[in-house]
């Protein structure tokens, strides 16, 4: 089965979408908005994208809803984390269950 991903450069790895969920609009699953600003140092930097905060993905309560409203930053670095985690854990069980 063909799987659909998009490589996120926030989290550095490739995402895949789990049921009920879709790649961001706004950055096409990357994470990052590809910015022409840049920092005071005059160093480029990646952006994260204020729709997905970074993640790449929402489920579809998040598409209607958007994103909680937290400091993105701080949301993005809990839950890629947490999220980091879990996904080696489905990806796995995922791979097992679904190359038997
Ligand atoms: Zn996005």
């Amino acid at each position: 089965m063909k799987k659909d991903s998009r490589y996120n450069v926030m989290l550095d790895q490739r995402i895949f979408l789990e049921k009920g969920e879709e790649f961001c609009s706004k950055c096409n699953g990357s994470g990052s908005l590809a910015s022409r600003h840049k920092s005071y140092n005059g160093k480029s930097y990646k952006l994260t994208c204020p729709k997905c905060l970074g993640m790449g993905k929402l489920d579809w309560i998040e598409v209607i809803r958007g994103k909680k409203p937290v400091d993105p930053f701080i949301f993005w670095a809990a839950e890629a984390a947490k999220n980091l985690a879990k996904q080696i854990d489905d990806e796995i069980i995922k791979e097992i269950t679904e190359e038997a």
